[in-house]
This record gives structure tokens, C-alpha cells and sequence, in this order.
């Protein structure tokens, strides 16, 4: 039997998984700043982990999965300076900073559910952990690793690099580095450039601000993972992960962080995800090239032939390894969607075939399969590899549901091959079987009307009652989806 490895950020090696305190998991993975909507490659990373959790909860492990959500509006730049980006949001939209927190997080909280990402068990938020952020930073200045100046507090880089390794999981190097930072803006008060903010005093015109021992202010953002990762998972735990783009600062300054203040390695294995491109380009709205996931399903967007349905896209994550870059294009999403529709054909065929005399051959075939899906999983979550038996394997049911359904294979291959397939696509790959047009027959009748409706609306050019049709439909949780050959829809 395989044992599950794990490629390590840290050590930056493959290593068996040993978890502190088995059959429990401590789990931790960056949340989303909720002052804007999640795009695709936001879910990208969130749907590795997703998989990665649920991989360890099918082989057995009891794990406590702790998400974060950043909602107390951290600074836009690396060490902690900036625009509050959440603050300039609230102004943009007119709002309370607590309502665009409330209107993206629940927005997030959609997106994953059309992605099918479990909940994690803790879902913390920064602004409901202020008290521990700042208990964190007393306990920094206490160890000598932090300094408070005109009501900020920041962590002495320099002070904790002289005792332990500023940079040991990014490989950076400190004096390199300071050169770097040395005409960012702000670093006035700072004792070296390279310090970051671990508390900022609130200027009259802040709006999210709290009382704390150096006077208003604001936590930084890489001290919120640390106090929330301590609290809900103790001074070490097993797993944390974040996109690759997280490595540097933001978890640096989280070891650093729990290193100085509870004088431990905090995490025993880190885990990054790649990023998602777009046409050779990281997707990301400051770039234009972000997809937001309801322009793929509404196919939306400049850069879609047509709407894509989440599980299409799911399933395209999944093709590729978590920690390989994945370039998102149409060829792949057309691919993904074919080679998902095979699978999960294979799901029905399955349940329907009869067992005939046992070939030999076909038998061993299907048990070496079915032994490959754990093997490759165990293998650093190789979903990959994973696809690729899956496919293999429903290339065997084809062809035995195309044979009469009979399958020749004995009641336990045939057993093994059932448990296996289910459980690989539906609860470690997550997929599932859309709700998608032509299984309702009175809901297809009133949903071709509404289509016929909207259609000569747009022929009409329209596109007032189009939207609106369009709109509305979206409220009541359906979804249009144009292509140029027809217009279905999707309940989501
Ligand atoms: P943010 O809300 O910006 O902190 O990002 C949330 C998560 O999405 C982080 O773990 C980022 O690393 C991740 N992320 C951002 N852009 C991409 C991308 N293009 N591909 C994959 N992950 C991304
Ligand atoms: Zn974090």
C-alpha cells in the first residue's frame, strides 16, 4: 500500500506525512480580502486545497480546516503601506467597509458552493480576532523581534535574523532584499526598510480602526494568519497552504511572525498552489485578463467562445498537477468539458452493467487501475495522473456497457471498480453532475419560453428586457448560457 507524500515548500523535498497528532490534521490555507469578487484563479487555489482536503479526510484523517477571511483592510503594499483597499472599495460603492466585507464574502461563499468546495470546519475572520492579533504583537515587542513608533508597531527583521532565519522558505536573502524596499514610501519610522507593519496607527480619516495599547489603529495582514493559525490550531500544526504568489512576503512574515512569538516552527509541511494564466499571462484584475466565475458560466466575456459550466472547470483544474502553472484557454475548456461528459457517462453505464464470466486479463487490468488512483494521489495529490487511470478505466466500462453490458469481471473486481470510480470523481475530485437543461421537462417548457423571450429581445436589439430577463433569472438562481449554435440554461 502507497503512503501519502507531500512536496514540502519548506524543505523543498518530497516527504512522507507524518501529521503531529494523527488521525487528526490541522489544516490552514489563506482566505480570500472580501473587497472584491473571487475570480478564476482565486478559485484555482482554493479548489487545490479543496481537493487536497478532501483527500486527507478519504484516507482517514480527522482534519480541522481553517480558512481565513481577510476583512479588516489591510494595506496594498508588501511592507504594510499603501491604499486600504478595502476602505477605498467602501468609498467607490458607497458603503460601509462592513458592507462591502459582508457583500464579497457572501459572494465568495457562492463561488464555492457553484465549485463544490466544502466548507472549511473554521472560517475565521481577522476583524473577530483583533484581540489576538494584538496579544501576538505584545508578545513580539515582549521577545525583542518588535518596536512600537508614534502608535505603529513593526517587526524588527534585522533583531529576528540575528536568533533565527528571516527568508528560510522563499530562499531571500535580508540585505538584497533592504536594497529593494529602501525608496518605498513610509519607511520614515521604520528602523529598517525591510520591517513590516504588524499594527498601523489609524489616521482621523480611517473608518476600520480599534483601540489597542499603542492608541486607533489597524493589524497587519500577515499577523492575522499567525494569531488565527495559533488560536484554532495550535503553536505547530501540520499543513498550511496558499498560492504560490503568498510565499513572499506573507509567509515568510507568518513564520517569522510565530517563530519570534511562541519560539517554534510553526508549520511542519507548506503547500503552494500554482497560478492560473490566461493566454501565458497570471490571471489577475489589476492585469484585465480575470475571469470572474459568473462571466464563465453566462460565457460573458471578450475571451470566451461560449459558457462553461464550473464542473468543466473544476475539472481543467484538476487535469493539471496543483503546483504546475495552468494556462487557461478555449481549447482546454472544450477539452475539459468532453473529457468530463466521458466520465461521468461512465458513472451511469457502471451502475448498469451485469457481471459474465471473468476474463482474466481484463480483470488484472482493472484492478491495477483502480490500485493507480490512491497510488497517484498518495504520490503529492497527482490528480493528473489520477485523470489519466480514470479516463482508462472508463474506457473498460465503455466498452463492456457497449458489449451488452456485461461486464467480465468478478463481483469483487466489479465491486472495487465501483467504490473506486465513485469515489475518486465525486469525493476526492469533487465533480458532480450538473443540474443542467433537459432533466426537468416542465422547467425546460417554461425556461425555452423565457429563452424564446429573451432571444427576439436581442434580435430586437433590445437588450434592456434582455438583461433584465437575464437578471432576473440569475436572482432565482438560473443561469443563460449563449453559444453560438444554441442558448440553454443551468440551475446553479
Ligand atoms: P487574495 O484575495 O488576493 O489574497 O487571493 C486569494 C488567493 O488566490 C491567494 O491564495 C492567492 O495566491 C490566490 N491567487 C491570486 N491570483 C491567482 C491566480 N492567477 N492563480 C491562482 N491563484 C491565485
Ligand atoms: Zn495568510
Amino acid at each position: 500500500m502507497s503512503e501519502l507524500h507531500i512536496y514540502n515548500s519548506l524543505s523543498r523535498k518530497k516527504e512522507k506525512f507524518e501529521p503531529l497528532h494523527p488521525p487528526f490534521v490541522g489544516l490552514y490555507v489563506c482566505g480570500p480580502t472580501v473587497y472584491n469578487d473571487v475570480h478564476l484563479g482565486n478559485v484555482r487555489t482554493f479548489t487545490s486545497f479543496d481537493m487536497i482536503y478532501r483527500y486527507l479526510v478519504y484516507s482517514g484523517y480527522k482534519v480541522r480546516y481553517v480558512r481565513n477571511i481577510t476583512d479588516a483592510g489591510h494595506l496594498t503594499n508588501e511592507q504594510g503601506e499603501g491604499v486600504n483597499r478595502l476602505e477605498s472599495q467602501a468609498q467607490l460603492e458607497r458603503l460601509e467597509p462592513m458592507e462591502v466585507v459582508q457583500k464579497y464574502t457572501v459572494g465568495f461563499q457562492d463561488v464555492c458552493r457553484l465549485f463544490n468546495l466544502l466548507p472549511p470546519t473554521i472560517e475565521p475572520s481577522a476583524t473577530g480576532h483583533i484581540i489576538e492579533q494584538i496579544e501576538m504583537a505584545q508578545q513580539l515587542i515582549a521577545n525583542g523581534f518588535a518596536y512600537e513608533v508614534n502608535g505603529s508597531v513593526y517587526f524588527d527583521v534585522k533583531a529576528y535574523n540575528k536568533k533565527h532565519n528571516y527568508g528560510i522558505l522563499s530562499g531571500r536573502n535580508i540585505d538584497e532584499l533592504m536594497a529593494g524596499y529602501r525608496d518605498l514610501d513610509g519607511q520614515e519610522e521604520k528602523r529598517n526598510s525591510i520591517d513590516f507593519a504588524l499594527w498601523k496607527k489609524a489616521g482621523p480619516a480611517h473608518i476600520m480602526k480599534w483601540k489597542s495599547p499603542w492608541g486607533e489603529g489597524f493589524p497587519g495582514w500577515h499577523l492575522e494568519c499567525s494569531a488565527m493559525s495559533t488560536k484554532y490550531l495550535g503553536k505547530q500544526f501540520d499543513i498550511h497552504g496558499g498560492g504560490m504568489d503568498l510565499k513572499f512576503p506573507h509567509h515568510e512574515c507568518e513564520i517569522a511572525q510565530n517563530v519570534g512569538a511562541c519560539d517554534c516552527e510553526p508549520v511542519k509541511y507548506w503547500m503552494h498552489g500554482n497560478m492560473l494564466n490566461f493566454n501565458g499571462q497570471k490571471m489577475s484584475k489589476s492585469l484585465g485578463n480575470s475571469i470572474l466565475p459568473i462571466q464563465l458560466i453566462t460565457g460573458d466575456h471578450i475571451l470566451l467562445d461560449k459558457a462553461y459550466s464550473p464542473m468543466t472547470v473544476r475539472f481543467l483544474f484538476m487535469q493539471s498537477h496543483y503546483s504546475s502553472e495552468l494556462d487557461i484557454n478555449i481549447k482546454g475548456l472544450q477539452d475539459a468539458e468532453k473529457g468530463l461528459r466521458k466520465l461521468l457517462n461512465a458513472v451511469k453505464y457502471l451502475a448498469e452493467l451485469k457481471i459474465v464470466a471473468a476474463d482474466e486479463k481484463t480483470e488484472k487490468e482493472i484492478i491495477a487501475l483502480c490500485n493507480s488512483c490512491k497510488e497517484f494521489m498518495d504520490d503529492d495529490f497527482n490528480t493528473a495522473r489520477l485523470i489519466a487511470s480514470l479516463y482508462e478505466l472508463a474506457s473498460h466500462i465503455n466498452i463492456f456497457f457497449n458489449a451488452g453490458k456485461s461486464a467480465n469481471i468478478s463481483q469483487a473486481t466489479y465491486d472495487l471498480l465501483l467504490t473506486t470510480y465513485n469515489a475518486f470523481i465525486f469525493d476526492v475530485l469533487g465533480l458532480k453532475e450538473e443540474n443542467i437543461s433537459g432533466n426537468n421537462d416542465a422547467l425546460d417548457k417554461v425556461m425555452q419560453l423565457v429563452i424564446d423571450i429573451r432571444n427576439s429581445a436581442r434580435t430586437n436589439k433590445d437588450w434592456a428586457t434582455s438583461d433584465k430577463i437575464r437578471d432576473a433569472l440569475k436572482e432565482a438562481g438560473i443561469v443563460i448560457k449563449d453559444s453560438k449554435e444554441n442558448t440553454t440554461y443551468e440551475v446553479v
